[in-house]
This record gives C-alpha cells, structure tokens and sequence, in this order.
C-alpha cells in the first residue's frame, strides 16, 4: 500500500503514464510495455480515464490489474464533467476496496456531441471534495505549464485556480512540454500565489513527429521551432526522428532534475523504447 504524497516525501518519483488500449492488439502492446518497463522500478504508473466515462472498466480492471498483480503502486485518472456524483462515489468505492489509493482528479472536457449529460461537477477541484469525503486517497491534479487550453490567455487566472487547485491536492503532473523554461516560470508564479505543492513534470518524447505536433496543438504546448527544424530536416527518416526525440527530451529530463525537480512522470503512450533509452541515457535503470 503506497500513496504518491507519501513517495514524494521521501525523494523523487519516477513514474510511467500508460491509456486503456480499444482493441486486443493493443492490449498486447500495453502488456509488452508494462512488461518491459517493470524492470525500471517505477515509483508509480498512472492510467488515463476516457472523458465522459468511455473508458471507465478498461481503467478501473487495468489499475487495479497492475497494482494487485504485478504489485506496482497505480494510479487511477478519473474526469468528474458528465458523471453524476453517484457514479464518481461507486467508482471511487470500488477503487478503495480494490487497495487503489491514488487518484488523479480532473475535470476531463466537456462532451461535444450535443448529448444530455449529467451536470454535477464542472472543476477538478469539486472532484477532490468528492474524493475526500469517499476515502483516504493521495490526490493529484493536472496542471499546464504553458496555461491550461480552456484559459483563454488569462494568465492570472489561470494561476490562481491552479494554485486553488494544487492547495486542495496532495501533488500536480503537468502537461507535456518541451523547454524546462515553462515549467520553472509556473512553479514561480505559484510560489509567488504561496502554493508549494509538489509538481511532477510531464515528459513525452518525440517519437512520431505528427502525431506529437497533434497532440500538443489540443494540449496548448508550443512545438517550438528549432525542435521542428530538427525533425523535419530528417521526417523521412523514421529512425533518426525517434533518436532526437530521445536526445531532446533527455537534455529537457537532465535540466529539470538538475533544478531540483521533484520527479518526473512519462508519457509513454503504450510504448517502451524511447523511456527505457532516457532512462539509460539519465543512469536511472536499477
Ligand atoms: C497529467 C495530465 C493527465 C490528464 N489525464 C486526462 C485523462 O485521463 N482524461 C482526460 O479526459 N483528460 C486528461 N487530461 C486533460 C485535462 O483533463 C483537460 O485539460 C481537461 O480539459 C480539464 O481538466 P482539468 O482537471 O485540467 O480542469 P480544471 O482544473 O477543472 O480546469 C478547467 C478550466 O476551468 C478553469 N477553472 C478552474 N476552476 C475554476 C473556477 N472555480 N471558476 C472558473 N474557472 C475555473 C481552469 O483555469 C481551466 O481553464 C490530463 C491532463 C494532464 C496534465
């Protein structure tokens, strides 16, 4: 029984982020994963929740799979918008009796197929109220180093409703980035708002440039220049577009640990390799 806020106290945490897979061959490349990065003793792995519920079982079996069987301490993600509170108390109920004692609160995005959702909780930090009256969890929250993509540039604002958050919580993860300036210039403005709350930043390689533009265009990350420049001038060359991913993301890895970050969590997006290489390119394998 491990909770996150209690790791975190004792040292840096290390930690893989994985998504229940939607078909049986994906379930075989999330087994391999979890197989092959077992052998680097994660402090903890985390389990992401499909908005509205879509994904509630594949989370709640994989979580608890992970934790009861192969005995690493899991963390469940759970979204609060288009859930009524029953349904998030008999999830969370389940999870405490399963011995899961991390959660990841979120708000997760609204629905946009115009359907009729239940319209109990609308912030984060209304699902750690609900969170702390269930049970005894550790609770994290996300956070985005570069505003949160629903802020509309209101960098006060944002600020302070992380802050809010992040006092409520017992650590954050952020949004994947890639220059450690972001991430240094929001623990300061949160220390500045006198919130000191552990958080973890959020790592995700470069492995398949597209995808990774995608994907940081719907989080509101900047896919900097000079990091496309690098990509794009090998994009037919799959292979080496993996290996500056890597390159990159150690270099980012070596500058947060060096200030004094107090951990890092992967995003490994149901893959091994490139976290097994910054791993071994940090001298983090056991
Ligand atoms: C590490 C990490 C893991 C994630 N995992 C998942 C996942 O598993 N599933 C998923 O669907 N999404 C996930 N996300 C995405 C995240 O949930 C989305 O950004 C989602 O749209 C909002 O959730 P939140 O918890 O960030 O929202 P909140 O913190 O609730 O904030 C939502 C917006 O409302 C604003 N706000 C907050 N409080 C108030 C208030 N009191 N009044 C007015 N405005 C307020 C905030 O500034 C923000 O703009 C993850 C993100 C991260 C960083």
């Amino acid at each position: 029984m491990t909770k996150i806020v209690d790791l975190l106290t004792h040292g840096r945490t290390f930690s893989f982020e994985f998504f229940p897979p939607k078909s049986d061959d994906a379930a075989r490349e999330l087994e391999k994963a979890i197989a092959e990065l077992e052998p680097l003793r994660p402090s903890f792995v985390s389990v992401t929740y499909g908005a509205g519920g879509s994904t509630r079982d594949r989370t709640r079996d994989i979580v608890i799979n992970i934790q009861q069987n192969l005995g690493i301490t899991s963390m469940a993600h759970l979204t609060c918008i288009a859930h009524t509170r029953e349904q998030l108390s008999s999830l969370l109920e389940e999870y405490r009796a399963a011995g899961i004692e991390n959660i990841l609160a979120l708000a997760g995005d609204p629905p946009t197929d115009g359907g009729d959702y239940p319209h109990e909780l609308t912030y984060a930090s209304e699902l750690i109220e609900l969170i702390r009256e269930v049970g005894d969890f550790s609770i994290g929250v996300a956070a985005h180093p570069e505003l949160h993509p629903r802020s509309n540039g209101d960098r006060a604002a944002d600020r302070r409703y992380l802050a809010e958050k992040l006092a409520m919580a017992d650590f954050g993860v952020t949004q994947f980035f890639f220059e450690a300036g972001h991430y240094l210039r929001m623990v300061e403005e949160l220390a500045d708002l006198g919130c000191t709350t552990p958080v973890l930043p959020g790592i995700m390689p470069v492995t398949n440039a597209g995808q990774i533009k995608r994907f940081a265009e719907l989080a509101g990350a900047e896919f900097p220049g000079w990091l496309a420049e690098r990509i794009s001038a090998v994009a037919d060359d799959p292979a080496e577009v993996r290996k500056i991913g890597v390159e990159v993301a150690t270099d980012l890895c070596r500058e947060l640990l060096d200030t004094g970050v107090p951990g890092l969590h992967f995003y490994t997006l149901n893959r091994s390799t490139a976290t097994r290489e910054i791993y071994a390119n940090l001298g983090l394998a056991p």
